[in-house]
């Protein structure tokens, strides 16, 4: 039989121990006990690393000792680790010589930058990463024990939450008991499909990708989904931009917030009911933002680098390839939580379009053009969109029309003249732009890609 840690009694008290203490640690802590609680952590992580062929070989080559690493004021002394650098080491080196990786669940990085990673989790991962993210339906006055949850994660093959969710947690019966007010819906299906089953469960809080929860305001603002009454919405997994999220937060009459969180870390950080900040999940782990191998100033955009206090899995230590460009903000604010802030999440570092000023547009702004159709033209018309940079002012966006949805609303030429306003914003009034349909567009690369030269001109920064 399978030593599974779900029947040692010992290690079902450590969940619990850890749920009702560690979700509240931001609240209970002052920033003396956060940094002695983090530097605890991360000592034993450290400890643990050593014991992983990928992390014991690479700190030995710079000689650094367990000993070395007193707390996280030490943490420049340890190598930045790449993504690269992981997949090299792919699958034995990630988990301790004496484990079996059976024992482990496999998670991945979604594929479409053509870069996908896989590391292993352990059950504890997994439970903290549930409870992190269960920490902010709480933070948002819910209690998950008594208030009806409904989860739209991405369950298609080999994705973080079909590893987490439907590999980890299903198979346990008492995680179908314990946590019978979860409803678990799959990101893949159409909107009509899941609006239908939110409205039967009628949920207390939504958790979705941004863009299934655009496109469930639309029809919800079409007349379905009328027992839908969330009293708050978190939005996870791409960027919210401002004006989107005020559209969905009127139609659904509930403020909407930000998780943000990666395959690889779990939940970073997400925004707090106050003041809207991104509060840092610092009990859980830690964050540097670095630019041209200098720490960013507050609220400058860097690279974001984590680092995991907790888990049993592949330990997560100055891990560099999370890709997303982040503003930190080093400044206190009175709502009570401890721990670190972001001021902006930007987006991807690879998904951007050059300004001719030099300026990268990130996908923010980016994100702003097309959430237009969603709150001004009110159209989900458009199943898929790609933009191609030729040149620096020429510009090609490829669309999927929803037949479907074809002859309904504002017609297709209409939604791309305002595509191309929006575009003009950004870029001048004298690019060019040849929009057009397609049958599909490629998931192997991003949606947003340049052509551009950067060795032609000066980069200038980001917007
Ligand atoms: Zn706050």
């Amino acid at each position: 039989m399978s030593l599974n840690p779900f029947y040692n009694p010992f290690f079902l008290l450590k969940i619990l121990k850890n749920y009702f203490i560690d979700i509240n640690n931001l609240r209970r802590f002052n920033d003396d006990q956060l940094k002695q609680f983090r530097d605890k952590k991360f000592r034993k992580i450290i400890r643990y690393a050593f014991t992983v062929p990928m992390y014991k070989e690479l700190y030995e080559k710079a000689g650094i000792r367990v000993e070395d690493i007193r707390g996280l004021s030490d943490i420049y002394k340890l190598p930045i680790i790449s993504k690269e650098y992981i997949k090299s080491y792919y699958p034995d080196g990630l988990i301790p010589k004496n484990k079996n990786k059976d024992k482990f669940v496999t998670v991945s990085t979604s594929g479409t930058t053509g870069k996908s990673l896989s590391i292993f989790v352990d059950m504890f991962d997994i439970i903290m990463g549930l409870f992190g993210y269960l920490r902010t339906v709480k933070e948002y006055d819910l209690n998950w024990r008594k208030h009806k949850i409904s989860i739209i994660g991405d369950f298609a093959p080999n994705t973080a939450e079909t590893g987490y969710v439907k590999k980890g947690l299903f198979p346990k019966a008492w995680f179908q008991s314990y946590l019978k007010n979860l409803q678990w819906l799959d990101t893949n299906d159409k909107p009509e499909k899941i609006i239908e089953e939110l409205n039967s469960f009628r949920p207390d809080f939504i958790g979705g990708y941004t863009g299934m929860l655009g496109h469930l305001a639309v029809l919800k603002e079409d007349g379905f989904g009328k027992n839908i009454k969330p009293s708050v919405i978190a939005s996870t997994g791409s960027l919210l931009d401002p004006t989107l999220k005020k559209y969905i937060s009127n139609i659904f009459n509930a403020p909407v917030f930000e998780v943000y969180g990666t395959t690889e870390t779990g939940p970073i950080a997400f925004q707090c009911k106050e003041f809207g900040k991104y509060h840092v999940m610092s009990d859980l782990l830690h964050v540097e933002f670095i630019e041209n191998n200098r720490i960013v100033s507050s609220k400058e955009p860097g690279h974001i680098l984590v680092t995991k206090l907790y888990g049993g899995g592949t330990p997560i230590i100055r891990y560099n390839a999370i890709n997303d460009i982040v503003s930190p903000l080093y400044e206190k604010h009175n709502c009570g939580l401890a721990g670190d802030l972001i001021e902006k999440i930007h987006g991807r570092d690879s998904i951007y379009l050059y300004r001719r000023d030099g300026k990268k547009v990130l996908a923010m702004s980016i994100t702003g053009i097309f959430s237009k159709l969603l709150y001004e033209l009110k159209t989900s018309k458009f199943r898929d969109i790609k933009v191609i940079q030729h040149d620096i002012k020429k510009f090609e966006i490829q669309a999927v029309i929803d037949e479907k949805l074809r002859n309904e609303g504002p017609s297709v030429d209409k939604i791309f003249s305002v595509l191309k306003n929006g575009f003009q914003d950004y870029f001048g009034n004298d690019i060019i732009i040849e929009a057009k349909e397609v049958k599909n567009v490629s998931r192997k690369e991003p949606r947003i890609i340049t052509k551009v030269d950067p060795g032609k001109f000066k980069e200038t920064g980001y917007i």
